[in-house]
C-alpha cells in the first residue's frame, strides 16, 4: 500500500511516523520543500538565535520512509504531480501543506524558514541602536518582537498593530502589554503602508527608521487544493468530513492549517492531533475497522515573553476563553511543555491522538 504525505510540518511529521509504527508494508513517501523538519512555531527563535529549529528529516523518519525534497504541483485521481514534471502514485495521502504568508515588498516573513534565516543574518549584523520593526500585533509579532528584544538589548524594537494581544481577555491582555513594556518593546498603535531598506511608512504618513522590518501576519493557505479541484471553504482550507478526510476524495485525509477542521485555527495544537487521528484512522480503515470521528479540544492559548517570561490564557474545550491566566515562571514551562511536545509528537509519531 502507498502513502504520500504532503508537507513535513508537524502535521505531516505526526501522520508519517505513526503510519510507520501502525502499518506493516505501508509504502510511505514524504514529500517537502526542503530536507529538514522545522519547528516552526520556534522561528522567531531562530532569528534571534536563541535556538536552532530545523533537524534533518532522515534523523526522525523510519528508514524505510521515502523522502522527496520538492513541492507538489497538484494532487487527485490517487496521483501526486511534483514540481519537476514528474508524478507519484498512491492508495492515501495526507496533505499537511500548512499556511502561507505573503510578506509586504521589503519585509522579511518570520514564519517561513528561508526569510527567518536571511532576518537571523541580518540581525546577527546589526551593530548596537539598530532599528527593527516587528509587524503583526497578534502571537507571533508579540513572541517575535520580546524574543528579539530580550536578546538583543542593545537594539530598538518596535512592534506594529493596531490589535495588539487582542485575542487574549482584559487582565492577561494587560500583563501581555506590560511583559512587552519591561523587555523595552515600544508598541506603534498603526500599521505600515511601505516598506523599505532603512526606513518604514506607517499608514499614518509617518515616515520611520527601521534597519531590519519583519512580517509577523500569517495570510492564508497554499491554492495547492484548490488547483486540484478539492472542494475548499472561502479561505482555500479543505472541506473534510468527521474522520479527516477531503469530502471529495475520501483518499485523501487532510490535516492541520491546510484543512478546515471544526473548530480548529492556524495552531501546531491542531495540527498534531490531527495528523495523529487521521494516521489512526487509516490504520483502522487497513484492518477492516470504521474510522473515528475527530474533535478538537483546546486547553489554553501560549505567548513567549522571550525565554524567562510568558502568558498562557487558559481557554475551554471550544477554545474560548476563561477569566484566568498563567505567567511568569510557570507559564514559561507549561508553553515549553507544549512546544516540546508537540516537537515530540512530529519526530516520534506518538501523542496528539484526542
Ligand atoms: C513564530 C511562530 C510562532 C507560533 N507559535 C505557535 C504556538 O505557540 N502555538 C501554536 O499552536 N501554533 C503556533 N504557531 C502556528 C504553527 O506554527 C502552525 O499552526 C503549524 O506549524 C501548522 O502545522 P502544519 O503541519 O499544518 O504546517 P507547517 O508546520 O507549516 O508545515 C507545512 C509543511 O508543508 C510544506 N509545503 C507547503 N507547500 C507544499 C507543497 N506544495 N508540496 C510539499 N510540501 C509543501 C511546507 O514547506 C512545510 O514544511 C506559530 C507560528 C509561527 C510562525
Amino acid at each position: 500500500m502507498k502513502v504520500a504525505v504532503i508537507g513535513a510540518g508537524y502535521a505531516g511529521m505526526v501522520a508519517a511516523n505513526r503510519v510507520a509504527k501502525k502499518i506493516k508494508g505501508a509504502e510511505i513517501t514524504v514529500i517537502n520543500p526542503r530536507p529538514d523538519f522545522v519547528e516552526r512555531v520556534r522561528l522567531h527563535q531562530q532569528i534571534a538565535a536563541t535556538k536552532q529549529v530545523a533537524t534533518p528529516l532522515r534523523e526522525i523518519l523510519p528508514g524505510r520512509v521515502r523522502t522527496l525534497v520538492t513541492t507538489v504541483d497538484t494532487i487527485g485521481d490517487g496521483v501526486v504531480r511534483l514540481a519537476g514534471g514528474e508524478s507519484a502514485g498512491f492508495d492515501f495521502a495526507f496533505l499537511a501543506v500548512g499556511s502561507t504568508v505573503r510578506p509586504l515588498p521589503g519585509t522579511l516573513a518570520v514564519g517561513e524558514w528561508e526569510s527567518a534565516e536571511r532576518a537571523r543574518t541580518v540581525l546577527a549584523a546589526m551593530p548596537a541602536d539598530g532599528v527593527v520593526t516587528v509587524i503583526g500585533g497578534g502571537p507571533t509579532g508579540i513572541e517575535t518582537a520580546s524574543e528579539i528584544a530580550a536578546a538583543r538589548p542593545d537594539l530598538d524594537v518596535r512592534l506594529v498593530g493596531t490589535a495588539v494581544a487582542e485575542t487574549f481577555t482584559g487582565r492577561a491582555r494587560q500583563r501581555i502589554l506590560d511583559g512587552l513594556e519591561r523587555l523595552g518593546v515600544a508598541i506603534v498603535n498603526d500599521g505600515v503602508a511601505a516598506a523599505e531598506p532603512g526606513s518604514v511608512r506607517l499608514r499614518s504618513g509617518q515616515e520611520e527608521r527601521s534597519d531590519l522590518t519583519l512580517w509577523a501576519i500569517v495570510s492564508g493557505v497554499p491554492d495547492l487544493a484548490a488547483r486540484s479541484g478539492l472542494a475548499v471553504d472561502d479561505s482555500g482550507r479543505v472541506i473534510v468530513d468527521d474522520f479527516l478526510r477531503s469530502v471529495t476524495d475520501p483518499r485523501i485525509f487532510a490535516v492541520g492549517d491546510c484543512a478546515a477542521v471544526p473548530g480548529s485555527r492556524f495552531a501546531c495544537q491542531c495540527s498534531v492531533p490531527q495528523g495523529g487521528h487521521a494516521a489512526d484512522n487509516l490504520a483502522r480503515i487497513v484492518a477492516g475497522k470504521s474510522p473515528a470521528r475527530f474533535s478538537m479540544r483546546f486547553v489554553g492559548r501560549g505567548v513567549s515573553l522571550g525565554r524567562k517570561d510568558a502568558v498562557v490564557q487558559l481557554t475551554r474545550r471550544d477554545d474560548t476563553l476563561r477569566d484566568g491566566y498563567l505567567a511568569a515562571k510557570v507559564a514559561v514551562a507549561a508553553k515549553e511543555a507544549a512546544t516540546r511536545g508537540a516537537s515530540f509528537g512530529a519526530r516520534t509519531g506518538f501523542g496528539g491522538s484526542w
